[in-house]
């Protein structure tokens, strides 16, 4: 009795038990029903035997259709090797997996993740195709960003608030200022050393205001060995929540466009003297044509003492050169003629003219032409010697007394390009003044016009030929004629 009791007993707690553990199940199960995750069971021989709402979304199909179907129907093994080798190993090895595979199938990147279990494989399962699209495309734009960074010629930055951490520099700091972007916070002292101390405090107070409103500060930059430049640099603030965040900006290299500038205000001098000579020129030409002629019939009458009347027609005929000059430079609007004749010759004439007034000041002339020998130009001849006039005659001015002028002809067949270089051995000129050279009306010579190289240059313009200088204190100056030729 008491054993039927006990027995009773038992199977009611045993009852019990089943029930809990039936609840319990039920719970399990509707637990993995709800979660977000995709949940699937699968047994030894590979057929679902359970599968949670969320899966059925991952395999795009209906729980009643897939149970007891096998794993490999919804993913076809050929094209699903990861998930193959992965549960295999589940499987047959009892190793808990995790990883990410592409579905072909369903165009979508899933993660998985496999767990031994007594009767088979328990499988849970997420969609990350957003997630990984999502990096992809930041890696994409990080891609993309580096693309910038590396190729832009401008260094683009951001830095804290006081400029005294700078949390990105790009690359081309490098080619710029001088110095790796990963080490510009260590070398800001250089940098500052950089800066024309003329232009230093313009500098400063421009990245104090950036921290208000977009600033642009252009400075000069003078790293040691190299050219100076010209550096342009623009910042602003941005603001997060109300409060300075992070100031960003650009800085360039704007030395080219600078030069350019300077060229154009040039030319656009030489054309404002062009026009200015073509009406002058003529207003004075005029009445110096009498005023000679009378002169001419006073000396000759003798009236007035010779020497009087002879600085008077040296001084006229001074006026009547510059006039002259002024003219040339009034011809542009003129088309002039070019022929195409011997370059030589020209030249030749031309240092023939000046070689009594060498002789007379002690210059020796050397002259080594042979390589121009068969060369023809197209040009105007009296241009040309007009050309090599002024050059001669500014070397010779240059030596002043005793010295050496050499006049070489050169040929650089492979670009059909002749150069004639005139080389003294005056005190040559310095660099800020090289840089003058050719603007009107600049000369260090008491009764100099400064008007000499300009034409030269224009001269040389017309004949698309080019004219350089070279110059050393102490040494001498060497100037280059490019002009093209025909053979
Ligand atoms: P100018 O001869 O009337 O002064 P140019 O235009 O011919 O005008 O020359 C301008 C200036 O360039 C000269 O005054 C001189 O200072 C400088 N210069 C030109 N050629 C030489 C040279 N060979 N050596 C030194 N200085 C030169
Ligand atoms: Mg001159």
């Amino acid at each position: 009795m008491k054993q039927t009791e006990n027995f009773s007993d038992l199977l009611r707690q045993l009852d019990t038990l089943n029930e809990v553990l039936r609840i319990s199940n039920k719970r399990h199960y509707e637990l993995l029903e709800v979660i977000s995750d995709g949940f699937a069971t699968i047994n030894r021989e590979w057929c679902f035997t359970f599968i949670n709402k969320s899966m059925e979304k991952i395999f795009e199909g209906k729980r009643q259709d897939l149970l007891g179907e096998s794993l490999w129907s919804v993913f076809p093994i050929d094209s699903h090797p990861g998930i193959y080798n992965n549960f295999c190993s589940t499987m047959n090895e009892l190793r808990v997996v995790m990883f990410q595979e592409y579905s072909p199938k369903f165009n979508k990147y899933l993660l998985f993740s496999g767990y031994p279990s007594k009767d088979g494989i328990s499988i849970f399962s997420q969609d990350v195709t957003e997630q990984v699209r999502m990096v992809e495309a930041l890696m994409g734009s990080e891609d993309r960003f580096q693309l910038l960074a590396n190729n832009i010629r401008e260094v683009f930055w951001i830095a804290s608030p006081n400029m005294e951490e700078w949390y990105y520099v790009s690359p081309a700091t490098k080619h710029i200022l001088g110095f790796d972007n990963v080490e510009f916070e260590e070398k800001i002292l250089e940098f500052w050393q950089y800066v024309n101390p003329d232009d230093l405090q313009k500098v400063k107070n421009a990245w104090r205001q950036m921290r208000e409103r977009e600033t642009i500060v252009e400075f000069r930059y003078q790293q040691p060995n190299q050219p100076m430049q010209w550096i342009r640099g623009k910042g602003q603030p941005v603001f997060k929540d109300g409060t300075l965040d992070v100031i960003v900006g650009i800085t360039e290299d704007i030395t080219k466009i600078i030069e350019r500038e300077e060229l154009l205000s040039r030319s656009e001098k030489l054309s404002t003297v062009g026009q200015l000579a073509a009406g002058v020129a003529h207003e004075i030409r005029n009445p110096l044509t009498s005023i000679k002629g009378f002169l001419q019939i006073i000396q000759s009458e003798g009236t007035v003492p010779s020497t009087y009347t002879s600085i008077m027609l040296d001084e006229l005929d001074r006026i009547e050169s510059i006039v002259n000059e002024f003219l040339f430079l009034a011809k542009p609007q003129q088309e002039i003629k070019l022929t195409v004749q011997p370059f030589k010759p020209i030249l030749e004439q031309v240092i023939g003219l000046m070689q009594g007034e060498a002789n007379l000041k002690g210059i020796e002339i050397i002259v080594e032409l042979d390589d121009l020998s068969s060369l023809k130009v197209r040009g105007n001849a009296n241009h040309l010697k007009q050309v090599f006039v002024n050059l001669i005659k500014n070397a010779m001015e240059a030596i002043q007394n005793k010295g050496k002028i050499k006049i070489i002809g050169q040929v650089n067949r492979e670009n059909s390009t002749l150069t004639v270089i005139v080389i003294d051995d005056g005190p040559g000129i310095t660099k800020e003044r090289l840089k003058k050279l050719g603007e009107p009306f600049y000369s260090t010579k008491e009764k100099g016009t400064g008007l000499g190289l300009m034409i030269t240059r224009k001269l040389l313009e017309d004949h698309e030929g080019e004219l350089f200088f070279e110059s050393e204190i102490g040494k001498g100056t060497v100037v280059h004629v490019n002009l093209p030729f025909i053979e």
